[in-house]
């Protein structure tokens, strides 16, 4: 059974939002490192960063490729934006996270438009 706390955050989220949000809390996410574990893919690297690893942490926080983005995002959620923990548990900063992962277009080829 889901926990209260996660049905509340995903509750009245768009389905393909919500999916992308179990996949980030249970690490399960289409980037690379994920896919490469499981045979998905090749490399376990970030397609723009060569001999870095894709990791949720990597796409949310790092990758040079989403800088614009990423300030967009950093502006909206302010301090926050730097807890990954904060990130996935606090209502309020949930949909900015999910229009981060939209705007960058990373995962549309998995999911499409969210
Ligand atoms: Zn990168």
């Amino acid at each position: 059974m889901p926990s209260a706390n996660y049905l509340k955050l995903t509750n009245g989220l768009p389905k393909r939002q919500s999916s992308i949000y179990i996949q980030l809390r249970t690490r399960h996410i289409p980037l690379n490192y994920h896919l490469h574990r499981i045979n998905k893919s090749e490399s376990p690297h970030c397609p723009t960063c060569p001999g870095t690893n894709e990791t949720i942490h990597h796409f949310i926080f790092e990758c040079p490729q989403y800088q614009r983005e990423r300030h967009i995002y950093a502006n909206a959620t302010r301090r926050n934006a730097l807890s990954i923990t904060h990130l996935l548990s606090s209502e309020k900063a949930t949909p900015h996270l999910l229009r981060y992962i939209n705007s960058t277009g990373r995962l549309k080829p998995t999911f499409g438009e969210i």
